[in-house]
């Protein structure tokens, strides 16, 4: 049996690994390489493998550093069978148009740009369009069941096991008897953290000989939930009381279901004011929110019971959908509400107009609840610049600003850690999707198992 790593070799993105077993080849996720021009060239080279040799895919979740590269495998040549559970193969829908308009979008403006430039032509063009992205869909099939084996090909079999991490996420154990050998190879995928509202907590690791793990906090321990919620509902009670909005940056994808759904309970437990007005100004947001409310197979159990009582675990009185641009503009005159929009890094979307309008108001708060890379606005304002740039013009910053740490769908170094001593002292363990800084101090806490780092294109026979 081989293993060959394509993606998430040392870095948090891009993740794509090959098992080449009883002459199937099977690919664990196929996701793009994310942050820096460098990487997203990366994204255009070749796989390092042939797309047209693959039989499966099998995909663990649908953040687009997991799934994001389907449409090109398939415009390459793919035509194998894309497995992977209901929820992700709605959401991965969902990402993967999105990141085509984008690429497209992007295309179109740097033709136009070397036109300006008096080029004659640019050659640029996007990575997969909108109709590469559609066509992949057709892919995928045979959805898996959690723990549940289902046999590919004779003598692999394979489990999803729950990951914990988004909605639909999963680990994948692959079990391959070969020359009579019979060999358990573990995927975590992305692995999340106990205790999180909506999803299950991960599911316990099973026995494996081989272990390839993420490794994105090796190095870190995450802030409590529960004082982070206190946190969440006192900047709201602040803010709302002195008349400002509250501006919370978010990615579209879970952090703002969780906002929902903490809100409502903040209601419920009369710890927010009952008539509180929640604008959730973000289309993808609100379509990932519906997907969230099609799929009650993958809640917790409160979550559950919410939902088998008749309600909705992400619905209450004051709260708007603003699907629309007119809607969405409609909010520059509203005071002492909520908005959350995207993006969470306010490199784009419709918080850059929120903040526009409001970031210059003594009485605004803003609230950060998730991770922002340096150099973008985000960051920019969390580090206390008195003024940014946005749109082109300068704007004070005179809003109250708070970050808020203890969101995360990554697990920590110590849920990582406990993961792993449940795999039960695998022969070798493969880190991977993580900076190498944290790799290494997470493989100095491994003991019995031997432990890898695999470069990009790596190959191992196991
Ligand atoms: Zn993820």
């Amino acid at each position: 049996m081989k293993i060959e790593f394509h993606g998430a070799g040392k870095m948090v993105t891009g993740s794509c690994h090959l098992i080449e077993c009883n002459g199937v080849k099977i690919l664990i996720d196929c996701g793009m390489f994310q942050g820096g021009r460098d990487l997203d060239e990366e994204n255009r080279n070749d796989f390092g493998f042939d797309p047209r040799s693959i039989d499966f895919l099998l995909l663990t979740h649908a953040h687009l550093d997991h799934c994001g590269r389907i449409p090109l495998l398939v415009k390459r040549g793919f035509s194998g069978k894309i497995i992977t559970t209901s929820a992700t193969r709605e959401l991965a829908r969902l990402i993967v148009l999105d990141s085509a308009h984008i690429q497209e979008e992007e295309a179109k403006y740097k033709k136009k740009r070397a036109l300006r430039k008096g080029k004659k032509e640019s050659s640029y063009e996007p990575l997969y369009n909108t109709v590469d992205a559609l066509n992949s869909l057709d892919f995928f099939v045979n959805l898996s069941m959690f723990q549940k084996g289902y046999e590919l090909a004779p003598g692999v079999q394979v489990t999803f096991f729950d990951a914990g991490h988004i909605l639909g996420s999963t680990c994948i154990l692959l079990e391959v008897r070969e020359k009579g050998v019979k060999k358990r190879v573990l995927f975590s995928g992305d692995l999340g953290c106990s205790g999180r509202a909506i999803i299950r907590d991960p599911a316990p690791a099973p026995d494996s000989d081989i272990v390839i793990m993420e490794t994105t906090y090796g190095n870190r321990l995450h802030k409590q939930l529960e004082p982070s919620i206190d946190e969440l509902f006192e900047a709201i009670n602040t803010t709302t009381n002195r008349g400002g909005n509250v501006i919370i940056p978010s990615f579209a994808l879970e952090r703002s279901q969780e906002l929902l759904y903490y809100i409502r309970e903040g209601i419920e437990e009369k710890r927010l004011k009952k008539n509180l007005q929640v604008f959730l100004d973000s289309p993808m947001a609100i379509s990932a929110t519906q997907i969230f409310q099609r799929h009650p197979e993958c809640y917790d159990q409160e979550a559950s019971q919410i939902f088998k009582s008749g309600r909705d675990p992400f619905d209450f009185p004051g709260l708007h959908f603003t699907r629309e641009t007119a809607e969405s503009m409609a909010l520059n005159k509203v005071h002492g509400a909520v908005i959350i929009a995207g993006s969470g890094m306010c490199t784009g979307g419709r918080v850059r107009h929120h903040l526009k309008h409001n970031i210059w108001r003594e009485e605004t708060g803003i609230v950060f609840v998730g991770y922002a890379a340096n150099g973008t606005l985000a960051r920019r304002i969390i580090n206390g610049e008195e003024k940014v740039r946005i749109f082109g013009e300068q704007y004070s910053v005179r809003a109250d600003v708070h970050t808020i740490g203890g969101f995360s769908a990554h697990g920590d170094q110590q849920d990582l850690l406990n993961w792993h001593e449940q795999t039960n002292s695998p022969d070798t363990t493969f880190l991977v999707h993580g900076e190498e800084s944290s790799m290494e101090v997470f493989s100095k806490l491994l003991s019995k198992t031997k432990v890898e780092m695999p470069e990009l294109h790596q190959s191992y026979e196991i």
